[in-house]
């Protein structure tokens, strides 16, 4: 069975021994019932079914309109009577129920806030003034209103409906969860055994000083347990209590209007009350505190994620307000080259050697009304540090308003690589227009010379030059166009086959019947490797052009490659020998730069960018390549790439 049916069974249980308590009770004193359970069971029992579809709901409404009019007729009441008792005393946990669920504004039973107990009872004191209005309690004809009688009716029916809707809603309809720790069992059986003796003594002798004892348990209850545990002690209580009104010297006495076993009764339940209040303020402040925390984790981890993303950045990003730096990452210490002093009065010029680009230091008026004040959308450059180490920054900032504050915040960009670059591809722009020239003024010299003497001999001979002329203005586009591709170029890597790659290309060579001299292969390319396939095809043709281009007119080119698995784990060793003119001496590390050239040996001249292109491309891969002059002439070309 599940915990919700045990619980209905439970409830329904109550519920049909409740309307017979109370009416049996009832005999006891002609006025007073002892015992008036229906409206405090009767709100539990709807708290249950309350979820139910309005049809089932109405059922169980007349259902319990039925136990209570069976009950009545069955002990004597007359069926007008016995009708009208059942509708009303169904009537009040109804309009409780309801009032409650409404005036709380929140879906659930549970009282969250001491607001919410307070919403209980008003709930409970309205409904049971609306019963003792409508003569629903036993033996009270509207005609003794306006008397003492209904209010103490009202007042008892009162607190029993709202102290045990109070327990019950925390028993059934609490989540497990407690953010209040459980105390040890030795603590709860004291606590329950200290209440068993304030009960039973205060209900041995309930004159009123004594009855004071009851607030021990609450007191101690409310303070160290958890919600549920508090609701379990009033529970306990509450038992303990109603066991105590079959003391022989606890009859049930009507002395008065205010007979002193009732007084303890309601002192009893207002206590419970109160052990529950203090147990849900308790258990509120717990759950605040644990969500504060949780907030400040929260926050912190946020603060340090927005940390690491800072310091993660390339770019330098400063915040300004008028305090000063509020704070940086760490690409801004690298940047400026030292970290950042807060105060405001500091000069950055100075402070960091700023410089205009023609090498000037900066303003620091200037610059600090810029950072601090204008500048929005706008960027300057900045030069920092001296000679090799120079580097020229790009800052812009703009303004940030946060939480009412406004601040600045500055990025500096790195942008000296990308001056290099283009200072690197201005002069290569003229070094290709300075070698295109040449070929050109050599195409149109022939062209001229045909022309004028337009002979089958001159022609042949024009034609040669024209070819060769042609050849190099194609290869100084294409080298100049690998250039671009390579520096620009984003990685593509798959695993490829050497020997698949090279076969291809000495084909590509063969078909286009690049060169008469057709060089002669060795190849012993065994291994797999992971790579950009488009990229190594280049770097290797590169290579197998130099080692053609650099082997004199009247040999055969030879070209051996051979790969064998690195020194170092996961990677490949690919070597590229010829036995041509080789590297000009000590010029083993020279020939990778850009635009460098040997003397020229070799047929047909370059443009000095072949070898750092290919060398770009190892480092691409993360891999290093090397070059020297083979003892038994020729040169061999070393480059290691990521193994399948
Ligand atoms: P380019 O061939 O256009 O001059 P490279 O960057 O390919 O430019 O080569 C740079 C220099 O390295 C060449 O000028 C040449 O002196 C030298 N070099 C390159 N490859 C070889 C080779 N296989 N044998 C001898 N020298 C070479």
């Amino acid at each position: 069975m599940g915990r919700q049916a045990a619980r209905l069974w439970f409830v329904v249980g109550c519920y049909l021994l409740a309307p017979y308590l109370g009416l049996d009770s009832f005999e006891v004193d002609p006025r007073i019932a002892e015992v008036w359970p229906l409206g405090g069971v009767g709100f539990v029992l709807l708290t249950v079914v309350w979820g139910l579809p309005r049809r089932r709901l109405l059922l169980v409404l007349a259902a319990m309109l039925v136990v209570c009019f069976v009950t009545a007729v069955a002990l004597g009441e007359p069926p007008a009577y016995a009708a009208w008792f059942g509708l009303v005393a169904v009537l009040q946990p109804w309009v409780m129920a309801a009032a409650y669920r409404r005036l709380r504004g929140a879906p659930g039973w549970v009282p969250r806030h001491a607001a919410d107990v307070g919403t209980l009872l008003a709930a409970a004191i309205a409904s049971s003034l609306l019963v003792g209005l409508l003569g629903g309690y036993p033996g009270l004809a509207v005609t003794d209103l306006p008397s003492k009688v209904l209010l103490w009716w009202v007042l008892r029916n009162a607190v029993f409906s709202f102290v045990g809707g109070l327990i019950f809603c925390v028993l059934f309809h609490r989540e497990r969860t407690e953010a209040l720790p459980a105390s040890a069992w030795y603590h709860r059986v004291g606590l329950a055994g200290v209440a068993a003796l304030c009960v039973v003594g205060t209900y041995h002798d309930p004159s009123l000083p004594l009855s004071w004892l009851l607030i021990v348990p609450s007191v101690w209850g409310g303070m160290t347990l958890t919600v549920r545990g508090t609701a379990w002690l009033t529970l306990y209580v509450a038992l303990v209590a109603a066991g105590m009104t079959y003391l022989p010297q606890n009859q049930f006495g009507y002395v008065g209007l205010l007979p002193a076993a009732s007084i303890v009764d309601l002192l009893v339940v207002a206590s419970s009350a109160f052990a529950l209040l203090l147990a849900l303020m308790r258990d509120q402040r717990a759950r605040l505190i644990e969500e504060l925390a949780e907030r400040g984790r929260e926050s912190e981890a946020q603060r340090s994620l927005l940390e690491a993303v800072l310091d993660a950045m390339d770019e330098g990003v400063v915040v300004v307000d008028d305090q000063g730096v509020r704070s940086h990452n760490s690409a801004t210490r690298q940047l400026l080259g030292r970290p950042l002093p807060t105060d405001r009065a500091m000069a950055w010029s100075e402070t960091f050697g700023l410089q205009t680009l023609d090498g000037r230091l900066f303003d620091d008026a200037t610059l600090r009304r810029v950072l601090y004040e204008g500048l929005d959308g706008e960027r300057l450059e900045v030069r920092v540090g001296h000679g090799a180490d120079a580097r020229v920054l790009e800052v812009s900032a703009q303004s940030v308003s946060h939480g009412g504050d406004a601040s600045r915040l500055l990025l500096l960009h790195d942008v000296t690589a990308q001056r290099a670059r283009v200072r690197e591809l201005s002069s290569f722009a003229s070094m290709v227009a300075h070698d295109l020239r040449g070929p050109l003024t050599v195409l149109d010299g022939w062209l001229e010379v045909v022309e004028d003497d337009p002979g089958p001999e001159q022609a042949d001979a024009a034609l040669a030059r024209a070819r060769d002329a042609s050849e190099r203005m194609r290869q100084v586009i294409e080298d100049w166009l690998n250039y671009a591709v390579v520096q620009e170029g984003r990685l593509h890597p798959e695993v490829v086959a050497l020997d698949q790659v090279v076969t291809g290309l000495v084909e590509s060579r063969r078909s286009a019947g690049l060169d008469h001299d057709e060089p002669r292969f060795h190849l012993d390319l065994p291994h797999r490797v992971r790579a950009d396939p488009g990229l190594l095809r280049q770097l290797l043709d590169n290579l197998v052009d130099n080692a053609v281009k650099y082997t004199a007119a009247d040999d055969v080119p030879l070209v051996s490659m051979r790969s064998r698995a690195d020194d170092e784990p996961g990677w490949v060793r690919v070597e590229v020998a010829d036995r041509g003119v080789g590297i000009p001496a000590g010029q083993e590390e020279q020939i990778f730069e850009e635009f460098h050239r040997g003397p020229a040996e070799g047929r047909s001249q370059g443009t000095g960018l072949g070898l750092a292109l290919t060398r770009r491309i190892v480092g691409m891969h993360g891999g290093r390549m090397t070059a020297h002059r083979n003892p038994e002439g020729g040169s061999t070309f070393v480059f290691t790439v990521p193994a399948a």
